[in-house]
């Protein structure tokens, strides 16, 4: 794609300043609104990212920008040195709101893994009675839960790990939708935990088979292990429920949830346990400066009544239907899967005449469309979900004829 003088000075501006962590689409952004964003040149595209699933209520929603803007001309931090007015209420709402005891809450999506993740061992420690320094965590691979050096030590991704180790112990990596490698792993006593995305996001939208999570936390429960669903970023409506776990009807024992808990605002994220888990953590043992600051509690507030109000999840399964099925049914020989839940997608892309998914992603954006690559040959589609009806099916469009001149 072209791009223009203005849009290559603020391109070289953070090639030249910035580290070099990511390898952005070259398109330069300067406003958001709904499910649109609008370049440095004034072009508008369908944000079909939405930051990873932060958006999920659109960009700049204006409830939640009006809590934003009038909590932070009242008070922005205290530190939990002191109590303040917001927290209580926002605690006693996000609790109600997902049916659990207590939440803990943090800011980015990795420090709600991390929190789960002391908190899951702490519990194997001081309840289930694992010997000190024992406590091991099953993970998947193919799993993304972050980019700390903790998390990074399951990673199963070169990308993620290779160079930065030593690697924390602790943690058996079992291959993802396999009940019998869970199960011959649960039989270690020192097991504390399970730790799963309900789908793999970062893996390229691997969607499980039916029955596998309930089956999971079933024979977690039976192993007295907990059950850790990482919903950061398919919660909070993404995949048509309110939680992925929601389609097989499980309640997890720990829930992780970021990115959409602020609508994209702010980083917020939060851990949600019952009491004879979160309580596993005194006073001093765990904490952050900014986590549960006043403004992150109004933001998240409304973040939350937004979904709620505009019935995100619905809309979310109605429309990831209507856009599987047409691409289901759209016949080209880039397009070799479709798969996904809600309005969380992914095409897989088959190269042609040395074209990949990035230069599909290059051309939908020429055609105003935003997505992303990833592992060079996956697609994910995830608008925002106050998409309307008509909206996707003009996208849906875009994307057919865009693939369709390869
Ligand atoms: N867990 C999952 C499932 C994610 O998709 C991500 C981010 O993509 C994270 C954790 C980490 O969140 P953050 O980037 O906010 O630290």
């Amino acid at each position: 794609m072209a791009t223009t003088t203005k849009s290559k000075e603020y391109i070289e501006l953070e090639d030249k300043y910035g580290a070099h962590n990511y390898h952005p689409l070259p398109v330069v952004l300067s406003k958001g609104d709904g499910v649109y964003v609008w370049d440095v040149e004034g072009k508008q595209y369908y944000d079909f990212l939405s930051a990873y699933s932060a958006v999920n209520q659109g960009h700049c929603h204006p409830e939640i920008i009006n809590a934003l803007v009038n909590q932070a001309k009242e008070l922005t931090l205290t530190s939990r040195a002191f109590y303040n007015d917001q927290l209580g209420p926002y605690e006693k709402y996000i609790t109600n709101f997902f049916g659990y005891d207590k939440v803990l809450p943090m800011n980015s999506g990795v420090e709600a893994v991390e929190t789960g993740i002391k908190l899951c061992r702490k519990w194997g420690y001081e309840k289930k009675g694992i010997a000190e320094g024992q406590a091991k965590i099953i993970v998947c691979e193919g799993n993304f839960h972050g980019r700390t050096t903790g998390v990074i030590s399951f990673s199963t991704d070169p990308d993620s790990n290779t160079n930065f180790g030593p690697y924390m112990p602790g943690f058996e990596v079992i291959p993802y939708n396999d009940l019998k490698a869970l199960e011959n792993a649960l039989k270690d006593n020192n097991v504390s935990g399970f730790l799963v995305e309900p789908i793999q996001g970062e893996a390229g939208v691997n969607v499980p088979d039916e029955g596998y999570l309930k089956k999971a936390f079933d024979l977690c429960q039976e192993a007295n292990v907990l059950f850790i669903a990482d919903e950061i970023q398919t919660g909070i409506a993404r995949t048509g429920k309110l939680l992925a776990v929601d389609h097989e009807d499980i309640r997890p024992n720990i829930v992780l949830l970021g990115k959409a808990l602020s609508g994209g605002v702010l980083p917020i994220s939060a851990v949600l346990a019952d009491d004879d888990i979160m309580l596993c953590i005194k006073p001093g043992e765990h904490g952050s400066t900014f986590g549960g600051n006043p403004l992150a509690c109004q933001v998240a507030t409304v973040a939350l009544q937004v979904v709620d109000e505009e019935k995100l999840a619905q809309n979310a399964e109605k429309l990831g239907k209507l856009f599987r099925t047409e691409l289901e049914q759209f016949d080209h020989e880039m397009v070799s899967v479709v798969r996904g839940k809600g309005l969380l997608n992914a095409v897989i892309i088959k190269p042609k005449n040395g074209k990949t998914a990035w230069d599909v992603c290059l051309k939908l954006a020429e055609n105003g469309l935003l997505a992303k690559p990833t592992h060079d040959h996956i697609i994910r589609f995830a608008p925002p979900l106050v998409i309307t009806e008509e909206q996707i099916v003009a996208c849906i469009n875009i994307i057919k004829n865009t693939i369709g001149s390869f």
